[in-house]
């Protein structure tokens, strides 16, 4: 069995919980419950082969969770609610995990909301390709590239 831990980081409200609760377990949360963290697990089959996924989603601070954590595939997923956070995290997990380059696959959620969009499609594009990473767009909301975002991330973890 391959095991992935993977986690998600963001600000609150960006959608952490909507995005983890709806790969694993299918549904939409419409409330706000803004736990700081939480964790699930999920066991699925990605190219033919039994997977574990252990995702934490949190709030803030990557940087302590992951300088404590000594798990392998150790991953992040941030799902930006500024451009400024986006970059702040970003730098935060280079640095704290001493690379240049680091499994990562930026999300911009809740895309179903495209008139209230904070980052445009370009600057988040722009973000990604200086710092390659991979971008992509979805809704937790809708079940638009929920799947596709943590298996994206998965392949890019086995390569990595
Ligand atoms: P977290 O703090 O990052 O874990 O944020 P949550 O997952 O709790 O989501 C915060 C709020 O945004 C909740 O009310 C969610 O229902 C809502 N939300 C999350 N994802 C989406 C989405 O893709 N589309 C829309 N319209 N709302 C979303
Ligand atoms: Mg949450």
């Amino acid at each position: 069995e391959e095991r992935f831990k993977l986690v998600v980081v963001g600000g609150g409200g960006v959608g952490k919980s909507a995005l983890t609760i709806q790969f694993i377990q299918s549904y939409f949360v419409s409330d706000y419950d803004p736990t700081i963290e939480d964790s699930y697990t999920k066991i699925c089959t990605v190219d033919g082969k039994e997977t574990r996924h252990f995702i934490h989603t949190l709030i803030k601070n990557p940087f302590e969770y992951m300088l404590f954590d000594t798990g392998t595939a150790n991953s992040c997923l941030p799902s930006p609610k500024s451009y400024h956070e986006v970059q702040k995290f970003h730098t935060q997990i280079l640095r704290v995990k001493d690379r240049d380059d680091f499994p990562m696959v930026l999300v911009g959620n809740k895309a179903d909301l495209e008139q209230q969009r904070v980052i445009s499609r370009e600057d988040a594009q722009a973000f990604a390709r200086e710092n390659r990473i991979h971008y992509m767009e979805a809704s937790a909301k809708n079940r638009y590239n929920v799947d596709e975002a943590f298996l994206e991330l998965v392949q890019i973890i086995r390569r990595f």
